[in-house]
């Protein structure tokens, strides 16, 4: 192996990122913090990104506006081999007219290849205004983002009829750059690799006469927990239509609570009007990646195992030893739920 090459995986040498070339190039992460903190979507597009830009033989390069050099550093522990930092005070609060324009002078002169948002509240806002900014189309809301590499074109997977159904769809070859927003929770995050280092190049942002619309009056602490999105959630209790009733669904909610996680459920229980559609978890309702999923009372049907497949230790209660669910379980427990679930209330001693 050459040995440059060797002690740049060392962490020895920095990766050198060519910028020289004609055309669009490479692939943008639009990165999200959430005061001194990237939010979760930013680090699962990175993930995605590298598989992207491996196939492309493209550089992964990521764009922080505010945040600093530390939340910098992390990027590119988290795959970035550049990032370009718009650490202008006017873009630490997020507003969109100056995201904007910091991004669509950026990109202007950068020419990105492809460009990656998160279907959050802020790139669902922005990736639209660029778009039409930059002459192109934005993909919303992408669970599956593959290449078709000849043509160097993303094929994107969409939920599509209130998430009953998927649509897999095409850039054409000539869209530049191809912008998606990506869902959160529909890739996994990499691995922090504190041996990667690269360049942070602090771009100057030319603000002159743009003005936010509106104006941050007020920011009012939360004094309640407030629950965890199921994308992001870490332990995540789930009821079905095997809880029987109002009383059996309360159980679930109990075990959530003992074990810090958050209450969602299947088709079943949204029909039994016991959550609502947006805690459904399944093809029509959200994918989940927690680190624990119990399902109680759920049969494991494709469409609710579509939602949970990512998830990395599954507990199944069924009584039924038939159920689907106990296959794609690391644990099942054939029991009554409502007889298990208190036996575990009283050993966590709530
Ligand atoms: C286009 C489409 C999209 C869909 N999207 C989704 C989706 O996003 N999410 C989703 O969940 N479903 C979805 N569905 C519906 C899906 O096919 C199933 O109908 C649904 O998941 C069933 O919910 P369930 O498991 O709660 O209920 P059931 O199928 O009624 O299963 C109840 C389970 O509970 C067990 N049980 C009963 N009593 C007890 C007890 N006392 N203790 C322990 N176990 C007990 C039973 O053995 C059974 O396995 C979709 C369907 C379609 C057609």
């Amino acid at each position: 192996m050459d040995l440059d090459y060797l002690q740049m995986l060392m962490g020895e040498e920095e990766i050198v990122v060519e910028e020289e070339g004609e055309g669009y190039r490479n692939i943008w992460v639009v990165a999200e913090r959430a005061g001194d903190e990237l939010v979760p979507v930013t680090l699962e597009m990175l993930n995605q990104a590298r598989q992207l830009a491996s196939t492309l033989g493209a550089y992964v390069m990521a764009v922080l506006l505010g945040g600093g050099e530390a939340l910098a550093q992390e990027l590119i522990y988290y795959g970035a081999d550049k990032v370009f930092l718009c650490d202008d005070p006017a873009l630490e609060e997020y507003a969109l007219e100056p995201y904007a324009k910091a991004l669509g002078d950026l990109f202007t002169e950068k020419m990105p290849e492809i460009v990656l948002f998160g279907a959050t509240d802020m790139g669902g806002e922005l990736a639209p205004r660029l778009a039409r900014r930059l002459g192109t189309i934005v993909l919303t809301n992408c669970t599956g983002l593959t290449l078709d590499a000849a043509q160097r074109t993303l094929v994107c997977t969409m939920p599509a009829y209130g998430g009953e159904y998927s649509e897999v769809v095409a850039f054409s070859p000539e869209v530049h750059p191809q912008m998606v927003t990506v869902r959160p929770g529909a890739f996994g995050r990499p691995y922090r690799d504190e041996y990667r280092s690269a360049e942070i190049e602090a771009v100057a942002v030319d603000l002159d006469g743009v003005q936010s619309r509106v104006k941050v009056l007020n920011v009012v602490a939360q004094v309640e927990r407030e629950p965890v999105p199921l994308d992001r959630a870490r332990i995540i209790v789930s009821a079905g239509r095997g809880m029987g009733d109002a009383e059996g669904f309360a159980l679930v909610e109990k075990l959530a609570a003992a074990l810090g996680g958050e209450v969602a459920g299947s088709r079943g229980a949204v029909d039994e009007g016991w959550i609502d559609e947006e805690k459904q978890v399944g093809m029509g309702g959200a994918t989940v990646r927690p680190d624990l999923y119990i399902a109680c009372g759920i049969s494991g049907a494709i469409q609710h195992y579509f939602g949970i497949q990512d998830a990395k230790f599954v507990v199944a209660i069924n009584r039924d030893e038939k159920a689907p669910i106990l296959k794609v379980a690391d644990v099942g427990i054939v029991a009554d739920a409502k007889e298990v679930i208190p036996a575990i209330l009283e050993a966590l001693g709530a």
